[in-house]
């Protein structure tokens, strides 16, 4: 039996859900209990739309059948608790891949819906939503709906990015894409400052299908490293045959601070970084993979990734925010760098939207780290800006319902049984 989660991926201090059932039969009716219930695909969310403090929990994970596979068309049909990695695990041999991956592959199908996911791609394939056929949602009244674009639309755009507030996806039915091996050719480049991290972007996703930049936030000037890469026929095979460390303890404080934090990002920007090499396509896409419960690192008080776009319009803002986490002498490691391109995400609250993001890790240090927090809303929401729900546990109601145009036509197929902190903070 898993253990319970009492905490989301950011290990933020934490109500646990009163109540935990375990599902593994797509066609058995929802469990009869009293209060709200959510489901829990793997808790790779870092803030609190994974949880349901004092209510129901239904884990996913048990739901985990592969039900049928198009050789010819690379159409799965899978149900909801099955993790990606696993299908990495079953297609990559025989030539698939997945069509949009975010940075850990344990995550799960439903997850990967409810929160509409993104990757290194975007800008070539949009966001997960849009490779999903169709899916089953099971409501609390009992009903049953195949969703799809052509059919129950209204649904299917709810439930795409929906937080998991529409009800139980069960099984999926999603559009692999063919790979020419295991591989991905990479290539390398530092740049200092946004001008060339845009000019080289720019440039890059022209010829590219995943681009991404690591940025260095704590440098006086910002500098990073911008990779782009491309499936390829060579193997990369030694790095994958590592097997993954794990952080075993959560010590009682964080280990990272503002001397780790400039020692890690000034280690990582000077690495040898060679112009062009073919790596595995693990540790390419999830370089955190390899060190299992890494969250561990933060410590008891946890941490809070705090995520948003901007529209390219606004472009600007972005040195405003960095500034602002500059002063405030809190710094991140691991700050990830992307744009976001013009394919539209099929989701009514799905959070790309046409412009540039940036992910950011920050130690939970209480109030001057909410404080923090605060001024850069300040700065996102007056660019016309949002942050994205799957990594937030802190952002106002106000500030949500501002940045989500589309939430009223949502809030209709929300279902009355289903619940999560996020909502109960953001919605009521
Ligand atoms: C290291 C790391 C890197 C990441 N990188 C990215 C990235 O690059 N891009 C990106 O977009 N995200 C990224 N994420 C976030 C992650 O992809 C999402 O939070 C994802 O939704 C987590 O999936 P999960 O299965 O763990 O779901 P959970 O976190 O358990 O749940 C997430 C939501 O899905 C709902 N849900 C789960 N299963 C179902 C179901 N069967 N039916 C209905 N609703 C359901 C839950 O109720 C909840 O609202 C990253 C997370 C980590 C830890």
């Amino acid at each position: 039996m898993p253990r319970p989660p009492l905490a989301s991926w950011g290990q933020l201090p934490a109500v646990p859900a009163a109540h935990e059932r375990w599902l593994s039969d797509r066609a058995a009716p929802l469990p009869a209990v009293a209060g709200s219930v959510l489901a829990y695909g793997n808790g790779r969310s870092y803030g609190d739309v994974g949880l349901n403090s004092g209510a129901t929990l239904l884990h996913t994970r048990g739901m985990d059948r592969f039900i049928a596979f198009d050789e010819a068309t690379g159409v799965l049909t899978c149900e909801a608790g099955v993790l990606l990695a696993e299908i990495l695990d079953v297609f990559v041999p025989r030539g698939w891949f997945l069509p949009v991956t975010p940075g850990t592959r344990f995550v799960t199908v439903g997850g990967a819906i409810a929160n509409d996911v993104h990757s290194k791609n975007h800008h070539r394939a949009g966001s997960f939503g849009g490779h999903v056929r169709r899916f089953e949602l099971l409501r609390s009244d009992g009903s049953r709906r195949v969703c799809a674009p052509g059919e129950n639309a209204e649904w299917f755009a709810a439930t795409i990015g929906g937080l998991g507030l529409t009800g139980l996806i069960t099984w999926v039915e999603l559009s692999l894409k063919p790979i020419s091996g295991v591989g991905i050719t990479v290539a390398s480049t530092r740049f200092t400052g946004l001008d060339e991290f845009f000019a080289v972007n720019t440039e890059a996703e022209a010829r590219h299908e995943y681009t991404v930049a690591w940025i260095d936030c704590l440098a006086p000037t910002v500098r990073g490293i911008f990779m782009a890469g491309d499936h390829s026929a060579g193997q990369g095979q030694a790095a994958a045959a590592r097997k993954a460390l794990n952080f075993p303890l959560t010590p009682p404080f964080s280990l990272v601070n503002g001397l780790t934090l400039r020692a890690f990002n000034q280690a990582y920007y000077n690495r040898p970084v060679p112009a062009m090499s073919v790596v595995h396509y693990a540790p390419f896409f999830y370089p955190l993979d390899g060190i299992l419960h890494w969250n561990r690192l933060y410590g008891r008080q946890g941490f809070y990734q705090y995520q948003f776009v901007l529209p390219m319009a606004a472009r600007a803002a972005l040195a405003d925010v960095l500034r602002s986490i500059s002063t405030s002498g809190q710094g991140s490691f691991l700050a990830v760098l992307k744009t976001f391109g013009d394919l539209s995400s099929p989701g009514l609250l799905s959070f790309p939207m046409p412009g540039v993001t940036l992910a950011l890790d920050f130690p939970n240090r209480g109030a001057p780290t909410r404080a923090l927090f605060d001024r850069l809303d300040a700065i996102v929401g007056e660019a016309g800006g949002r942050l994205y729900p799957a990594k937030d546990a802190r952002m106002s109601g106000e500030f949500f319902r501002r940045s989500y145009p589309r939430l009223n036509e949502f809030l209709p197929f929300v279902d009355a049984k289903f619940s999560s902190d996020f909502a109960r903070r953001v919605l009521l």
